[in-house]
């Protein structure tokens, strides 16, 4: 349920003039590193063709960027549910939510026990008489989940639902991500709230932290699928987290070591948290990251329920945006931190 606060608005000029010109003065290596992540996403679902872009990185370096534009919907699994209807539901006609570190099954029991599990008599999300589920769906779900700063009368006490049938088939996002990471000075290296983290391989993105005290302030749910990801009209679906058997993995050059999974904004690649020994890295530094293995330096992704896929970005951030024409300047975003 994170909204996309930085709306960039669709410019009047022709798309023709906002276009930048295709960057030609690549060195070999960024050219073999546009060519290995257009294999790499070829299993996503690609809106036109990959590009090389110019880009303004997070830290205001002038860089190139492999440029790519995805439809905002996993291209191998199915997304949802999210909120179970009555308390009775099952942990198969719900989602899941992050509590305490967890990812819980949000089935009915989970909504019949809100007060108990956060300890606040104010949770009443179902109707006592009948039990039927307080929800939000259908296109007033996603008009809510892209809005939950929305203080029209949006009641307390409601599991938002938003399903991908009602936010169209023409929500996309499109990525710039250097070709060559450079290094990150230290806010450019933050994850801000409306930076994306990456880039699955099956062209969904891995988001920012979902903002859980703002959902819960206000007494709402914003529950997402099996494979910890939900969906807002503006950023499409998207995963707050990383859970085994959701989206392509590419097996690693090094045997043992856990798969590849996407690539961050940083352009750094992105690994599963656990290698074929089903325990972590321990070298790992405060982004996730370690340079090691024989792979260059990449991240390896957090627990799904710690709600942050990485912890910073080592390099500076290419940009994410719902606008297909828009060019990149990370740079000029870097304002004070949004309420
Ligand atoms: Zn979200
Ligand atoms: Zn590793």
């Amino acid at each position: 349920m994170i909204p996309s606060p930085r709306m960039i608005a669709r410019s009047v000029l022709p798309a023709l003039m906002l276009t930048a010109p295709a960057a030609q003065a690549q060195t070999e290596a960024e050219t073999a590193r546009f060519d290995q992540l257009v294999a790499r996403f070829q299993t996503a679902t690609i809106v036109g063709v990959p590009s090389i872009a110019d880009c303004i990185l997070s830290g205001g370096t002038k860089s190139l960027c492999f440029k790519i534009t995805t439809v905002a919907a996993p291209s191998d699994h199915i997304t949802g549910p999210f909120c179970p209807r009555t308390i009775s539901d099952t942990a198969e006609q719900g989602g899941t939510w992050f509590v305490d570190g967890k990812v819980r099954d949000v089935d009915g029991a989970f909504i019949a026990n809100l007060a108990e599990i956060y300890g606040d008599d104010a949770w009443q999300m179902y109707d006592p008489e009948t039990g039927e589920i307080y929800r939000r769906g259908e296109e007033i779900g996603c008009i809510v989940a892209g809005d939950p700063h929305n203080e029209t009368g949006q009641p307390d006490n409601i599991c938002v639902d938003c399903e991908l049938g009602y936010i169209g088939t023409t929500v996309t996002q499109t990525y710039f991500i250097p070709l060559t990471p450079v290094a990150a000075t230290d806010i450019s290296g933050r994850i801000g709230p409306d930076s994306g983290i990456g880039l699955a391989f099956n062209g969904v993105k891995f988001d920012a932290p979902a903002p859980m005290d703002l959902i819960l302030g206000g007494h709402t749910l914003g529950p997402f699928d099996d494979c910890t990801g939900h969906i807002n009209p503006h950023t499409g679906y998207h995963y707050h987290g990383v859970t085994d058997g959701c989206g392509a993995r590419i097996s690693a050059d090094v045997d043992g070591h856990a798969d590849m999974i996407g690539v961050a904004m940083d352009g750094f690649d992105i690994y599963a948290r656990l290698g074929a020994d089903g325990a972590e890295p321990d070298d790992l530094d405060a982004c996730r990251g370690h340079d090691a293995d024989g792979l260059g330096y990449h991240y390896h992704v957090n627990a799904a329920a710690e709600n942050q896929v990485i912890g910073c970005f080592t390099g500076q951030t290419g940009c994410s945006t719902g606008d297909p024409d828009a060019i990149c300047d990370a740079s000029a975003r870097r304002g004070p931190p949004r309420p």
